[in-house]
């Protein structure tokens, strides 16, 4: 049996912390996968207060040197790759192929930021003043808060991580309890890479003690979230009500509409790649599909022989296509959704409500109501409910009355019909012929309405926005 790995706290440049909880690998009771410190109130006063020593040091750092430091880490990380994607399968369960996938995104999210550090940022305007220049520069805010949750344990942190210190910000990342070994990697490999001391801090703890003093905290200027929708909105208000800068990435229900001119085997397959790919826990999972009358058939016959393939399994095993469920908590959400829906007068077209330890098979319902909360609610694992609509108009209809608007998709040949729901869904990214989860990482990401609160977008050259502030410069 492979050791447990040890997650520490990183806090002005020293990583420390007793091993005072484990986490067990979800497809292995067994296997003791982590060993992590729990941080409290102490901890996140320390971690803040070597970031305001170290951050203004960094902020006069030339923008180049800060790049040639993330540069740097992207390297280490690619080094140490096969081990930091092993111990996300142990302490997370996903398969070690969407953990090398996941390892590699993170690298690549430093490769961007650290090459923007040769960039122009800023502008020239001319002055309507004589003699007169006007320029804007982009100012760090100071310290960020960073609150993560456990589904991408390593590429949520880095793309936050990323933007705020090419900006010249410190950071203080508090990620989720259930997978400390990520974020710890992180840490040893910006550490490693010459990062100054102070500038990325880790505090393992729980969200309600680590979380909240950071979001209440006045010397965090900002604070970027990405987890459940009702944690995020509790952190706006308290943000708001300090006037700091917040960011929210939350849940979302994302559908898909699939019109009777699509190829059905191809829609099933954008379909069960959007539901059931890592294990339905993305938030941008496709979770609810809306067909027309004439392609219902095929498609249900087609999506239900994919599910079959989807056999849940141990992800560090070779040949694995999906991984178990994260947790006893969410495996419990899993299986009261089917339940209930059954209940309601659900049919299981393909699966059922059992399960075996963590592992869970695919489910797909039909003969499902708009309103029942199978194809309302978040559920955040690999169950899809289908749902018969009359038309184009009804179908959009139906996928834009929801609370959330994270990613939404449409299946169709026709370009009159997707180019309408490019325009029409509310939704912040739209994939057409294309499944709802996988997303380009140098691309804006974010949603509309509850599932990001009208705050700031990630990723891309955009994602720098939230990190800083424009100066207005006249020179005469
Ligand atoms: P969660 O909200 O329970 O936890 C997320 C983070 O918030 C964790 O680090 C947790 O410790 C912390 N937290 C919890 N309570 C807190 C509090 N009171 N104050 C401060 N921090 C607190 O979410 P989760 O279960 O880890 O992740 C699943 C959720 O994340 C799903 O709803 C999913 O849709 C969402 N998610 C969204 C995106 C996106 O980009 N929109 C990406 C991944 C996950």
């Amino acid at each position: 049996m492979t050791s447990p790995a040890i997650a520490q706290h990183l806090i002005g440049g020293e990583l420390f912390g007793d091993a005072a909880k484990e986490r067990r690998n979800p497809a292995r009771p067994g296997d003791v996968a982590v060993l992590a410190p729990v941080g409290g109130t102490t901890e996140t006063d320390a971690a803040i207060a070597a970031a305001v020593d170290a951050q203004r040091a960094w902020a006069t750092t030339p923008a180049p040197a800060r790049g040639a430091v993330l540069l740097k880490a992207a390297q280490l990380l690619t080094e140490r790759k096969t081990q930091i994607a092993e111990d996300l399968v142990r302490e997370e369960g996903k398969t070690r192929a969407e953990a090398e996938g996941e390892v590699g995104r993170a690298i690549g999210v430093f490769q961007f930021f650290g090459s923007l550090g040769w960039s122009a940022s800023g502008s020239v305007y001319p002055s309507g003043m004589p003699s007169t220049t006007v320029t804007t520069r982009r100012e760090p805010l100071g310290v960020v808060g960073l609150i993560t949750p456990w589904n991408f344990p390593i590429a949520i942190p880095a793309w936050k991580t990323a933007p705020a210190l090419i900006s010249g910000n410190a950071v203080v990342l508090k990620p989720a309890e259930i997978t400390p070994m990520s974020a710890t990697h992180l840490g040893m490999a910006l550490r490693d890479a010459g990062l100054p001391a102070g500038i990325f801090n880790v505090v393992h703890g729980r969200g309600s003690v680590v979380g909240d003093a950071l979001a209440r905290d006045p010397r965090v200027a900002a604070l970027s979230f990405t987890g459940s929708t009702a944690v995020g909105l509790s952190l706006q208000q308290t943000l708001h009500a300090r006037r700091a800068r917040a960011q929210l990435e939350m849940g979302g229900k994302n559908g898909v509409l699939v019109l009777d001119d699509a190829d059905a085997a191809k829609a099933a397959q954008v379909v069960a790649a959007g539901a059931f790919s890592l294990t339905g826990q993305a938030c941008t999972a496709t979770s609810r599909v809306y067909v027309t009358p004439g392609v219902r058939q095929a498609f249900l016959d087609e999506l239900t022989t994919l599910a079959g393939t989807y056999v849940p399994g141990d992800g560090l095993d070779a040949g694995t296509k999906m991984g178990p469920v994260v947790s006893d908590a969410q495996l419990e959400r899993d299986v009261s959704a089917v339940q209930d829906a059954v209940d309601g007068g659900a049919r299981l077209a393909y699966g059922d409500a059992s399960a075996d330890g963590l592992r869970f098979a695919p489910v797909v319902a039909t003969d499902v109501a708009h309103s029942d909360p199978i194809a309302t609610d978040e559920i955040f694992g690999p169950v899809v409910a289908v749902l018969d609509v009359d038309d184009y108009e009804s179908g959009l209809a139906a996928i834009n009355d929801s609370p959330y608007g994270l990613t939404a998709g449409i299946c169709t040949d026709s370009l009159t019909h997707s180019t309408d729901f490019a325009a029409r869904v509310q939704a912040g990214v739209v994939k057409i012929n294309r499944p709802t989860s996988g997303l380009d990482l140098h691309v804006p990401f974010g949603g509309v309405k509850d599932s990001s609160s009208n705050t700031f977008r990630e990723q891309g050259h955009t994602a720098t926005e939230f990190y800083t502030w424009e100066k207005t410069v006249y020179t005469g």
